[in-house]
């Protein structure tokens, strides 16, 4: 039983301020593993003292010293990887192969790239007859999401402490355990008190009251798109930095030349991977109308052949999604998917045989979807895919971007020019073209509804850094 009641303010952990228990439920088994404490606006106005505080040295600490100081957390996070994992896979239940190499290894890849990114910044520069300072842009606020824990935590926390800023983290209290291990790590590797704090507690008793405070500066808000838009709102008044990685709807465009066994089965991987709870997931494959009938036997047989099991089977490919919340919201979503006329190829309503007890989900795919079902347009967080079959490659393009989202695209062809051709088409942050996976080095983020703004590596160092001009 986790026990992981505190709050991290000021380099002590301290008992929260009129803190309500929250049980935090495991969803392989739908038991409690453990409890938080949820804070409240006092805990929210003593941490952003606390940073506000640290900022007027931390801001000025030394390039080298902030080096060293990722170097020592980087050296900790490392040893402490197999407790992660097992963290990560009790509270949002990833299998523990997926919770440790992805899951934890994507917490490390960030530190790392941080650090890179630190040591290959300019802090200054010339332009015209002026000198150009790169700075920390202040207090930030953190609030993430469930689904890849602590590679969203570790997206901003690494980068906000290479820029010199400093910063209060409200990780998801449906996932706030790994949170919990990552500030023992920082306290640990000495990071500064006030500069680092972590507070647990909901979007409205938390979430709300750092985003709206005046004394952060800025906000960096992962999770849904409902709540990064509330988070956009109450920061409008204080005009903060606002940065907003939402949600997805991603197209994957199988182009007429691609080798259909491999595109296929590789798309239906990639859609149900971490349970299909992936914010750029592809989650609509799009197939040209002569080989969609093939399409769709491929597509049931690689559906049939993914292991749902116990996350602590060394072979399970998906576990559990991560709430009873979440299973219900994806039991409907099938439902309107049966409803409006799709056609179930794969999975369907209820839980797997054997997989009574935790909140499993068969993984489900449609046939005979349009682009403008409820199940094509709205993200449904969960292993679900839709078929959606295509005349000509510019109406394939079309239905990618007839989206209010615009996170990731995918496009397969056995020809690199001509998905290239495509790729640049379509209104998206990122492209992955045959399936090659998503790279730490490079920007990560969404145009419309998919949020404002790009984080990891060199990119995301720069979302946490002001440009001062200074005219000489
Ligand atoms: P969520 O929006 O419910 O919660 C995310 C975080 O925001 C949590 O810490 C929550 O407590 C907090 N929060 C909720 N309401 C708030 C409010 N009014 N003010 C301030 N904070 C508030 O999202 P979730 O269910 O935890 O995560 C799933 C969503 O996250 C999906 O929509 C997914 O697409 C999205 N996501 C996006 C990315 C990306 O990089 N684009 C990455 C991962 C997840």
């Amino acid at each position: 039983m986790y026990n992981y009641n505190k709050c991290y303010i000021n380099g002590q952990w301290r008992d929260v301020t009129n803190g309500q228990e929250l049980a935090v439920i495991q969803p392989s088994t739908a038991k409690v593993i453990g409890k938080i404490s949820l804070s409240n606006e006092a805990d929210v106005n003593l941490a952003v003292e606390a940073a506000k505080a640290a900022f007027v040295d931390f801001s000025q600490s030394s390039k080298q010293s902030r080096i060293e100081l990722l170097e020592r957390i980087i050296c900790i996070y490392k040893d402490k990887s197999a407790l992660m994992a097992r963290h990560i896979s009790d509270e949002m239940g990833a299998p523990i192969s997926l919770a440790t190499i992805a899951q934890t290894g994507s917490g490390l890849a960030h530190l790392e790239q941080a650090l890179a990114a630190l040591k290959d910044s300019p802090l200054m520069g010339e332009i015209g007859n002026s000198l150009l300072l790169r700075e920390p842009v202040g207090v930030c606020a953190l609030i993430t999401p469930w689904n890849w824990p602590m590679n969203q935590i570790a997206c901003k926390v690494a980068p906000a402490l290479a820029a010199g800023c400093t910063m209060v983290l409200k990780p998801s209290e449906i996932a706030p355990f790994s949170g919990y291990l990552f500030a023992q790590i920082l306290d640990e590797a000495g990071v500064p008190p006030g500069v680092f704090n972590l507070i647990n507690g909901d979007g409205q008793g938390v979430g709300a009251p750092l985003s709206s405070h005046p004394d952060v500066d800025m906000v960096s808000f992962t999770g849904s798109t409902q709540a990064g838009i509330a988070v956009a709102k109450a920061a409008a008044d204080t005009v903060k930095r606002v940065s907003q990685e939402l949600g997805g709807k991603s197209a994957n465009i199988l182009l007429d030349d691609v080798n259909l066994e491999e595109a296929v089965t590789q798309g239906v991987i990639a859609c149900m991977h971490n349970t299909g709870q992936s914010c750029n997931a592809p989650t609509r494959m799009l197939i040209p109308q002569q080989y969609y009938q093939k399409a769709i036997n491929i597509a049931a047989k690689a559906t049939n052949n993914i292991k749902v099991g116990p996350v602590d089977d060394e072979d399970t490919f998906i576990g559990p999604v991560v709430s009873q919340t979440q299973y219900d919201k994806i039991q409907h979503m099938i439902q309107v998917g049966i409803d409006e006329g799709a056609e179930l190829i794969a999975g369907g309503l209820g839980k797997p045989a054997g997989l009574g007890q935790g909140f499993f989900v068969k993984p489900t795919v449609f046939a005979n979807v349009n682009n403008a079902m409820t199940i094509a347009r709205e993200e449904i967080f969960g292993p679900v895919l839709v078929l959606i079959p295509y005349d000509t490659e510019q109406q394939a393009i079309d239905i990618a971007n007839d989206s209010p989202y615009g996170l990731s695209g995918y496009v397969s062809s056995s020809d690199q020019q001509r998905a290239l051709i495509v790729a640049k088409k379509l209104r998206t942050g990122m492209v992955h073209i045959n399936g090659v996976g998503v790279d730490t080095a490079a920007p990560f983020g969404g145009y419309k509804q998919s949020g404002n703004g790009r984080e990891w590596g060199q990119y995301g160092l720069e979302e946490f850094q002001e440009i001062k001009a200074i005219m000489l």
